[in-house]
């Protein structure tokens, strides 16, 4: 070893162990595997998961992935619906197509998609409106607007309030991976925005399974020297909760394998490395990062 070079003796490489698939990736990802070692002529509605590295090991194991929603299904196929959950026009769609289906949506979202329907049903004999903070074009947050005959109303940014009516009621819900600081923010804007506040009713419907890492993941990212956080290029709750480690440890950096990993981010200085992910993250993919990042630096 030279005297500028990463002592690898004593570097520490870590593995969170409470990152990694949420309760409804875990089990939508078990249904899938189930289907294909049963045989099924398996697809799934848009990518299981937001995360390029399990959908392509899925697909080595024989499933399909076809365009969220579109497309025409035979009576010999199967369709999973994944955690996000459908609008009730895709369950029409599938049982007019005679394909099997696995619904495998998360029982949170199928909750949260009840209780939009319920809201939307109140609010029409009052002219009330539903408004769900979320990302427009989202398949969770399409799935909600689905129950309403897509008249919610998708609030993204603060600045779209402006543009909502004065005076009407308001049943503000949330898309499950959205931050509490975030919904907070909207919540107070709407309250100031409407004649009365209370015409608001407030649902702050953000899943514990990614409230809950928030606190975790700000503990773990003060641990270590450098945290390197494993996430797809598409992953909603990936983006929240990097910002969140990069908050606590500026040497955070988003990556979706080792491919993206640069030497230089470690100095001959550091002494450990953190390795975390985002709820759509298999625990797999970290534990292999850990042993390429320790490859690579040797
Ligand atoms: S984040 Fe929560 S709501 Fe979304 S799939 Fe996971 S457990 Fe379900």
């Amino acid at each position: 070893m030279t005297e500028d070079s990463l002592d690898m003796q004593k570097l520490i490489i870590e593995v969170d162990k409470k990152s990694g698939f949420c309760f409804g990736v875990a089990r939508a990802v078990k249904l899938a595997e189930e289907s294909l070692n049963n045989g099924d002529l398996l697809s799934s509605l848009g990518d299981i998961v937001h995360n390029e590295e399990e959908v392509n090991r899925l697909k080595k194991k024989g499933m399909g992935v076809l365009p969220d929603a579109c497309g025409e299904h035979s009576n010999e196929q199967t369709i999973l619906f994944r955690a996000h959950g459908e609008p009730p026009s895709t369950y029409i769609k599938v049982e007019k197509s005679g394909a099997k289906l696995i619904d495998a949506t998360c029982p949170v979202v199928l909750k949260l998609q009840e209780r939009v329907k319920k809201a939307w049903k109140e609010m029409q004999s009052v002219n009330g409106q539903i408004i769900i903070y979320g990302k427009k074009g989202h398949a969770e947050v399409r799935g909600l607007v689905g129950q309403t005959n897509d008249e919610a109303i998708v609030i993204q940014f603060p600045e779209e309030i402006k543009n909502l009516a004065r005076n009407k009621p308001i049943v503000l819900f949330s898309q499950t991976t959205m931050s509490y600081s975030g919904f907070d923010e909207i919540r107070n804007l709407l309250e100031k925005h409407l004649v009365d506040p209370d015409l608001l009713k407030v649902n702050r419907t953000i899943c514990a399974q990614v409230g809950n890492r928030v606190p975790h993941l700000q503990d773990f990212s003060s641990k270590y020297d450098v945290i390197l956080f494993v996430g797809g290029k598409k992953s909603s709750n990936g983006q929240f909760l990097y910002e969140v480690c990069k908050k606590v440890n500026r040497a955070t950096y988003y990556v979706t394998g080792i491919t993206n990993v640069k030497k230089d981010w470690f100095s001959d200085k550091i002494t450990s490395i953190g390795i975390c992910g985002a709820t759509s993250t298999p625990q797999w993919l970290m534990e292999n990062l850990a042993e390429s990042v320790k490859r690579l630096l040797e």
